[in-house]
């Protein structure tokens, strides 16, 4: 499991060129949809081998009338309670100011790794401007100009080796188990809704220890089938973080999403879906979960066929990247639709860990083709070789083609399309790329590919 890096300071300093310096190569490698509003404040970053997750928590500002010192306090209250590792950003031009030196003192105290860096240190000229910060006390400072490069390399060198290596417990997991997140704004619901699943402890098994620190899944069991329901304890206990700042945790969704086979996403069905919720839906698209939408509060909603059908048509046009994932009316209060979820998830984990036969996909893709050819690429005619399903969690299928990049888009779309027809895979993510056909597969090939179906090949 991969750790998360929050970056925090006071605005200005730097913290998103920063980020955009650590993940642009990444970056490159995703496949955009059209219509994912990318959220460009969280990202995966790699370095020497080490996979992680950064965030720039400055890009979470706050509603105007919140005073800028407040959100950042609160923003690294969160980050030293749900990330992995800190990253400060100083000013090396601006010098220190009274309210660096209260975030360094919240900080010094923490047990997680946290790195200093001094910012727009844009050569080693630059140095002399370091005088002030050795003053701090602190040991390790690391000198960057994020945006001319200098420093940078040296200091993910000595951050790669600190972050903690998350190792998913899963000691118990004897059976085959889903693991379940539920990911939603603040108020749709989310803590009712566990509650109500795991009421009366009818259903718990145990509360077991997630992964590393305070994080506590329960394992339930419905009928018959074993569940984890990841991070109840986190979202149960409302966070340090008061009512009226109460943002949508980044860091928590997306350690949740990293762990979970399927993610729960819910919406208050009674204030409208917002863009909030679309946001949340996006990164739940980001990291090919398998996805359910919950349209919960439903018991405040004028109950017919026809408000559900504008809000499944809502849905639908608005998150359009998960237009695969099913959409039900539930209250988590009344316990309404509540039961109906676990068939759903059994439905949606079959897909998302199913494996087509390779036999099968290359019928179904040689068909596709014969029915749709391609267009010429610089006069010359595009071939597929052939088809393999590289992994499952989700599907991801890869074609072998004598001109990878010079595939269509909208040709990408109809080939997925033509797979989620003729395998019936129409309720999960999949995945499909391209690679140039090179007499065998190559091992840096493989490697990425694996790396694009991230954690799962976690079981
Ligand atoms: P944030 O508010 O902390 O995210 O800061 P930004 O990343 O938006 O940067 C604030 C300003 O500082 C921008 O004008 C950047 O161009 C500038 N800046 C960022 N990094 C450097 C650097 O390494 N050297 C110099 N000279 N300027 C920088
Ligand atoms: P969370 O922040 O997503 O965990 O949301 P909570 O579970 O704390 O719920 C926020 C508020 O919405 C609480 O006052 C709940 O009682 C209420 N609530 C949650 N689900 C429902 C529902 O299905 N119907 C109604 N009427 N209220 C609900």
């Amino acid at each position: 499991m991969k750790p998360v890096v929050a970056i925090v300071g006071r605005p200005n300093v730097g913290k998103s060129t920063l980020f955009n310096r650590i993940t642009r190569k990444k970056d490159a490698l995703v496949d955009d949809f059209p219509g994912v509003t990318r959220d460009r404040h969280y990202g995966d970053a790699e370095w020497n081998d080490v996979e992680f997750s950064i965030v720039d928590t400055g890009g979470f500002a706050g509603d105007e009338e919140d005073d800028f010192s407040g959100l950042i306090r609160s923003q690294v209250h969160q980050a030293i309670d749900e990330a992995d590792a800190v990253i400060l950003v100083l000013d090396g031009k601006g010098g220190i100011s009274p309210f660096d030196s209260e975030l360094i003192d919240i900080l010094r105290i923490v047990t997680i790794p946290v790195f200093y860096v001094i910012n727009k240190i844009d050569g080693e000229e630059k140095e002399s401007l370091l005088y002030e910060f050795h003053h701090l006390g602190i040991d390790d400072l690391y000198p960057i100009s994020a945006e001319h490069g200098y420093g940078i390399s040296d200091f993910l060198d000595k951050l790669v080796p600190l972050l903690p290596c998350i190792q998913t417990d899963k000691t118990e997991a004897a059976e085959e188990e889903i693991s379940i997140a539920v990911i939603g704004r603040p108020n749709a619901g989310k803590s009712s809704l566990i509650n109500k699943i795991l009421g009366e402890d009818r259903h718990l098994v145990s509360e077991h220890p997630g992964t590393t620190r305070d994080v506590i899944d329960s394992l339930c069991k419905i009928s018959g089938k074993q569940y984890r329901l990841i991070d109840t304890a986190g979202i149960r206990r409302k966070g340090r973080v008061s009512e009226k700042l109460e943002k949508f945790s980044i860091m928590k969704a997306l350690k949740s999403l990293e762990r979970c086979d399927v993610v729960l996403i819910v919406i208050d069905a009674a204030e409208g879906i917002s863009e909030q919720d679309i946001r949340v839906a996006g990164y739940a698209h980001d990291r090919g979960c398998g996805s359910i939408f919950l349209l919960n509060k439903w018991d405040l909603v004028e109950q017919n066929k026809k408000t559900a059908n504008l809000f499944y048509e809502k849905l639908r046009m608005e998150a359009k990247f998960l237009s695969f994932a099913p959409v039900i009316t539930i209250s988590a209060l009344t316990g309404l639709g509540v039961s109906k979820i676990f068939d759903l998830v059994e439905t949606v984990y079959k897909q998302y860990s199913t494996h087509v036969g390779t036999g099968m996909i290359n019928r179904i893709v040689e068909r596709a083709i014969e029915k749709n050819e391609p267009s010429l690429h610089k006069g010359k005619r595009l071939k597929f070789y052939y088809t393999s399903q590289v992994s499952t969690k989700p599907p991801t299928f890869v074609v072998f083609t004598n001109y990878p990049e010079a595939v269509h888009f909208s040709y990408q779309r109809y080939l997925m399309n033509q797979i989620r027809e003729q395998t019936g895979l129409d309720k999960t993510p999949i995945r499909l790329y391209f690679r140039l056909r090179t007499g065998r597969i190559e091992f840096s090939d493989k490697k990425n590919l694996q790396k694009d179906s991230g954690k799962r090949k976690r079981k």
